[in-house]
């Protein structure tokens, strides 16, 4: 081979903007919840593209649809018309339960979209006083790393060195309903949470609060929009993270496995009355519902609408909930997981989620440490339930290990 991973590695250094710190592993090629390395090594995917993956990789369908797709006709642009993007639309506002779909491409700026589209809502619809409109967003958020969101964020890496910040948003503590209370007024457009917060260590709120906020924002006369982008399309054992308390939100927002780990793929999905404020010229995307892209995109709700997915996501979480239980004390502090989605705190004197992950990479498991002694489980919804067991396994393996 021309390259060893090792040699790869080192050639990234010089010439890549340091935006990550990779464990040191360099994939060639994958299946389903398997990844290869450069010099053929097997890795267990425990991470599946923070959740991009949730149909494994190369799922077949999907790459049937890319490659169908590939061989008729890729991007027009919005200028004119194509054949996909209307069956794409409708599949996911019936998938979802809302009416209108407005596609962009990555998450960051389905975020970015659907602030703007709330914005123009609280002025044409809800009238609040030009250039007045707030959005409410909660601690310890992660929606993106674009200036005005990265300008929400409470995490001083995210923001440090970045400002100045758009200015219109207020923070609020997550999962804390009378906090929300005092922070919406009438100059709100919006509450923008995560249902579940990823980023933040799988952080899943009381029972309770995503019905709350419904309730709340609907009281207040403002929006609830839900950043599905890392919950929704079947992690969590439902379509939508917002469904385990049965609530809708006026937007939700979806990416990652949208694009069946293919192509980036987002949008903002939400009511005709809402979405209905962007009028032509007013915002666009010259990839945004390209062909390619809707292509997969329909055939990523056509996967999620066998319910196969959900369904395996509930009950490979119950593997994965017993596995976890079964460490705590042995190494793990403490878990959240909902799904088949945990994070999980490890014991900060057996080392940091750093090097637990460099641990676990050793014994053919690849995860992602998030905040000091966090790691989270997310593996492809397509993982058998013994290789979820060898992998945790493999978890308590190195949690034994000083
Ligand atoms: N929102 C949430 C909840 C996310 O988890 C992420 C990515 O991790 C984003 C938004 C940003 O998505 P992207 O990286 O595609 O811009």
């Amino acid at each position: 081979r021309a390259h060893t991973s090792a040699e790869l590695i080192r050639a990234e250094e010089p010439v890549l903007a340091h935006t990550y710190h990779p464990l040191p592993v360099v994939i060639a090629r994958a299946e389903g919840a398997w990844v290869e390395d450069v010099e053929g090594r097997r890795y267990l995917d425990m991470l599946a593209g923070y959740s991009a993956l949730n149909f494994g990789h190369r799922h077949p369908a999907l790459i049937e649809a890319a490659h169908r797709q590939l061989d008729r006709l890729t991007l027009t642009s919005r200028a004119f018309h194509n054949d996909r993007l209307a069956g794409f639309a409708e599949g996911l506002a019936a998938l979802t339960g809302l009416d209108m779909v407005l596609p962009m491409n990555t998450g960051a700026e389905a975020v970015e979209s659907a602030v703007k589209v709330a914005r123009k809502w609280a002025y044409e619809v809800k009238g609040v006083p030009d250039g007045r409109a707030t959005v409410v967003v909660a601690e310890n958020n992660f929606h993106g790393r674009t200036t005005t969101i990265v300008g929400f964020s409470t995490d001083p890496v995210a923001r440090g060195g970045f400002g100045p910040f758009t200015p219109g948003f207020r923070v609020v503590p997550y999962n804390d309903l009378a906090a929300l209370e005092r922070a919406v007024d009438d100059t709100t457009a919006a509450v923008l949470i995560e249902p579940v917060q990823g980023e933040a260590g799988v952080i899943v709120p009381d029972d309770g609060y995503l019905r709350g906020v419904r309730e709340l924002t609907r009281r207040a006369g403002c929006l609830f929009v839900a950043d599905e982008i890392q919950s929704g399309l079947g992690r969590t054992g439902r379509t939508l993270a917002v469904e385990h308390e049965g609530v809708l939100p006026d937007l939700v927002l979806l990416g990652k496995a949208l694009g069946g780990g293919i192509v980036p793929v987002s949008a903002v999905v939400g009511r005709r009355d809402v979405l209905g404020v962007l009028r032509p010229g007013e915002h666009g995307s010259t990839f945004g519902g390209n062909p390619l892209a809707a292509a997969v995109g329909a055939a990523v709700v056509d996967l999620l609408e066998t319910g196969e997915f959900q369904r395996r996501a509930t009950e490979l979480g119950v593997v994965l909930r017993e596995g976890l239980e079964a460490l705590v004390g042995k190494g793990v502090v403490g878990f959240r997981a909902r799904g088949l989605w945990a994070g999980v705190d490890v014991d900060p004197a057996l080392g940091t989620g750093r090097t637990i992950g460099e641990r676990l990479l050793h014994e053919g498991v690849l995860v992602k440490d998030t905040h000091g002694a966090t790691i989270r489980l997310a593996p492809p919804l397509t993982v058998t339930a013994d290789e979820l067991g060898d992998a945790l396994q493999a978890l308590g393996k190195v949690l034994g290990r000083e």
